[in-house]
């Protein structure tokens, strides 16, 4: 069950964390995995080669999806060169906190730029491939931050929420070409993107998460196999929460 063997998958911010554990865990389905990156090349070619060294097929592309151009460029000819498209995972993403009173216009527009304007940029590309297979999947990583609201996040829970507002859209746009299209909510998952907290803010989640610990970027990733699998072929539009029960 699950394999993706003869599959080819585009991860968005594949060089670290949440990004990884799926472009890892898709190639070790059997996927040909391609590890998108924006800065770290040499973060990106660590995760490919390993993909390589334990038997498996990956790749690294370089595109901002913060520039529409340059990712439907990107992803277009990712895909005539390896012949198909059969699953991205829209990963990217960006958050810089503040309280609403401080926020700066300047970072709220970065956060819309990459997580909701990068987002349908790489589903407008990759559905046009993928419609002409009548077969594909989508899945977008969005947050449980999305759903319930968060102190000092008023920008990046909106862009989390649009996601699944564009999850549902685009599953009801494409699902007569048999692309599916689910969202993933991530609850607190350990990677850099929240490294930065300090232990009695950890504490704090902690004692939010009924499971009583803090996700790991497999947790997602095993969510992220499961949508990309044939398994999942009954699922289109909907939102998997992987939180540890933080919000139910
Ligand atoms: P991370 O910061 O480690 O990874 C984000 C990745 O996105 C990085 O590789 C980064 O280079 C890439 N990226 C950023 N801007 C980009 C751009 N313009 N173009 C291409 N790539 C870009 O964070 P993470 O925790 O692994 O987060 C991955 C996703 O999961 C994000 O969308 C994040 O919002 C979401 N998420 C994370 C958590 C968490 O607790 N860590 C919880 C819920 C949702």
């Amino acid at each position: 069950m699950f394999r993706l063997d003869g599959k080819v998958a585009i991860v968005t911010g594949g060089s670290r964390g949440i990004g990884r554990a799926c472009a890892e865990a898709l190639a070790a389905q059997g996927a040909h995995v391609v590890v998108n990156y924006v800065k770290g090349e040499a973060a990106a070619k660590e995760v490919a080669e390993g993909i390589v060294a334990r038997g498996g097929k990956a790749e690294i592309a370089a595109f901002d999806v913060g520039d529409t151009p340059a990712t439907e460029k990107a992803i277009d000819e990712i895909a005539k060169r390896l012949g198909r498209l059969d699953i991205f995972v829209a990963n990217a993403g960006i958050a810089i906190d503040g309280l609403l009173l401080r926020v700066k216009e300047e970072d709220i527009d970065r956060q819309l730029n990459v997580n909701v304007k990068g987002a349908i940029a790489c589903a407008k590309a990759s559905t046009k491939v993928m419609m002409r297979a009548k077969v594909g999947r989508i899945i977008f990583v969005s947050s449980v931050i999305g759903e319930m609201g968060n102190v000092g996040q008023t920008a990046y829970a909106a862009t989390k929420a649009a996601l699944l507002g564009i999850t549902k859209s685009v599953a009801r746009e494409f699902a007569s070409r048999n692309i599916t299209v689910n969202a993933i909510t991530p609850g607190f998952i350990e990677t850099d993107m929240t490294h930065g907290m300090n232990d009695a803010m950890k504490e704090q989640i902690l004692k939010a998460i009924p499971l009583g610990r803090i996700g790991g970027a497999k947790d997602v990733a095993s969510a992220c196999v499961y949508l990309a699998s044939d398994e999942a072929a009954y699922m289109t539009g909907q939102v998997l929460r992987v939180n540890g029960g933080m919000y139910v």
